[in-house]
Parts: C-alpha cells; structure tokens; sequence
C-alpha cells in the first residue's frame, strides 16, 4: 500500500492512493466529516498548506484536473465513500454533470471495478 508523501492535516481525509498528472506526483484523499453533507477527493501535491486542489466536480469532469478524476475513481471503489458521493452528486450536481457522474459509475461497473449493487 503505497503511503502519502506530504504533509497534510486534515483530520476528516482519508488517503487513497498515489497518482502521476503533469509530471508531478499527488496524494489523494476522500474528505468527509459526518456533519457536512458535502464529502469532496483532495489532490494534494506539495507540503504547503494552500498545495492542494479538491472538488467532486473537477472529479467528474476529469480532464480539468486528472489527479481529483483519478481520486474520485479510487473513492468509488469503496463501497462506503461511494454512498457518501452518491448522496452529494445526486442532491447537489447540476443535471449536467450528474449524467457524467452516472457515466464513470457505468463505466467502472463494465471493468469490474465495482460491483453495481
Ligand atoms: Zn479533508
């Protein structure tokens, strides 16, 4: 299991993977706190403080930002944070970007990357 490389403190994220976008390297978190409705994917790529980029749209519209598509997918597989992200895209989203959204779910079903249930 790969580990983080920089420092981050935020005590509600939940470090998911590794991943390489423009020839920099990025810890990837899911972020949620029980009393926010808004769980986001953090991809951060330096030790300060303001080094980072989040947001599950820029996850859904992917090519904006690789590294939070990259998080988002890595979030889905786990079948916890993806009721969390469901609840968020389907309640908040813009019809637009939820179709997209429904469209990497469908899409990582096909792989087997998760199950559909
Ligand atoms: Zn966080």
């Amino acid at each position: 299991m790969d580990k983080p490389i920089y420092i981050h403190d935020c005590p509600s994220c939940k470090f998911l993977g590794l991943t390489e976008c423009d020839g920099k390297v990025y810890d990837l978190y899911f972020c949620y706190h029980k009393m926010s409705m808004h769980p986001t994917v953090v991809a951060r790529y330096g030790n300060d403080p303001f080094e980072y980029t989040s947001g599950i749209t820029f996850g859904i519209i992917g090519d904006h930002h690789k590294a939070l598509g990259d998080a988002l997918r890595l979030a889905l597989k786990n079948k916890e944070y993806k009721e969390f992200i469901d609840v968020r895209v389907m309640t908040f989203e813009q019809p637009v970007y939820q179709k997209m959204y429904l469209d990497i779910v469908a899409d990582m079903c096909e792989k087997g990357e998760i199950n559909g249930k």
